[in-house]
């Protein structure tokens, strides 16, 4: 084990196959073999260029795998030792700041937004800080979940969507046992959210998606919580949840992406004093709703930025419980090479394309 085989992202649509040193490391650090990274609409935002970075990066920041080297401190600091199988927060903690102590170490003031595994320059030693990558080098700060046992790699790493899921779904909207769930988005995250609604206790929960393109994946959702699934081409999802429950949905999860529509659609759903939870970014500043309604509805409207450590342990609870089919998503794994290609198919140039796209680094070299 001297290199690495790693994709680097080097403009728009240009993934090239790179090798670089597999890290030294110390005390401190780590380094993590990687079986499978998960890809959510973030890798093909990045992918396609609709999200911009201006530098050359290793993507994936939804990677598990199997801990190949780790220091004494950093061990004892992570609970994990060399063979453990292991899950990798995309945001780092320096575990000191205010915003960590509190356990938003989304806003660490050493780390945050600017420093999430799958967006850091190959510029900075020792590059592999992203999961397109047979392996991953785990910083003194990296946060680390142990897999639990039987977990498949490719299935575990569903931890990350199905973490969103219950953050975005159900701790934030503080959603009760019974209450009408409207999930509008039916990809990964809002299959994710549809379940951990679900095993919440909403007692109905929708989900709606749009066009062809989306079809079967309304027609997964139903294994995944959801007890109506509406294509919006088709039918007003308004009068869907009012014909199925005689009411409007209390809370409303928002995981669409580059849709500026569903936001207002979210408002039409919640019923008066409901809450609706913004997680998809619209990728544009006009949203085309009436904010009186958010004013006439009394509405709360909150916005979800990533998930959190107990989020994550819940998600590996309700993966290892078997309780959905998460085994058995319609899922595409692929190995270094075909990586780009599975992107292209997941980011739109595919009428059906799967539901979970999974890179398995040693896959082709293997
Ligand atoms: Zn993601
Ligand atoms: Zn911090």
């Amino acid at each position: 084990m001297t290199t690495a085989q790693a994709l680097v992202l080097e403009a728009p649509r240009r993934l090239t196959r790179r090798a670089f040193p597999v890290p030294d490391t110390g005390d401190d650090d780590g380094v993590l073999r990687v079986e499978a990274c998960g890809l959510c609409g973030t890798d093909h935002e990045q992918y396609t260029g609709a999200l911009r970075t201006g530098f050359d990066f290793v993507p994936g920041h939804e990677a598990v795998g199997v801990v190949e080297r780790v220091g004494e401190v950093a061990a004892a600091r992570w609970g994990v030792r060399p063979g453990d199988r292991v899950a990798v927060e995309v945001f780092q903690s320096c575990r000191s700041c205010d915003a960590c102590r509190r356990g938003e170490y989304r806003r660490c003031t050493e780390h945050g937004i600017a420093d999430m595994y799958g967006f850091i320059p190959v510029a900075k030693p020792p590059s592999l800080w992203g999961g397109y990558a047979q392996y991953q080098y785990l910083g003194p700060d990296s946060m680390l979940h142990l897999v639990p046992r039987g977990l498949a790699p490719a299935v575990a790493t569903v931890f990350n969507p199905l973490g969103a899921g219950i953050r975005w779904a159900v701790t934030l909207p503080g959603t009760r046992p019974g209450d009408a769930v409207a999930v509008l988005g039916p990809g990964i995250r809002g299959l994710c959210a549809c379940a951990a609604a679900k095993q919440a206790g909403a007692g109905f929960v929708m989900v709606t998606g749009k066009g062809p393109r989306d079809s079967d994946r309304l027609s997964s959702s139903l294994l995944f919580g959801a007890d109506l699934a509406v294509d919006v081409e088709e039918d007003d999802p308004v009068a869907a949840i009012r014909h199925a429950t005689g009411e409007l949905a209390d809370v409303v999860v928002d995981v669409t992406a580059k849709a500026p529509a569903a936001l207002a659609q979210a408002v039409d759903l919640a019923r008066p004093g409901g809450t609706v939870v913004v997680a998809g970014t619209r990728g544009t500043e006009e949203i085309g709703f009436s904010a009186d309604a958010v004013v006439f509805k009394e509405l709360r409207l909150l916005g979800a930025l990533g998930v959190d450590a107990p989020a994550y342990r819940a998600a590996f609870e309700l993966l290892a419980s078997g309780a959905f089919p998460f085994a058995d998503l319609p899922r595409r794994c692929v190995g270094l090479d075909d990586a780009a290609s599975l992107l292209e198919s997941m980011g739109g140039r595919d009428t059906h394309p799967p539901v979970h796209g999974v890179i398995e680094p040693w896959g082709a070299a293997a």
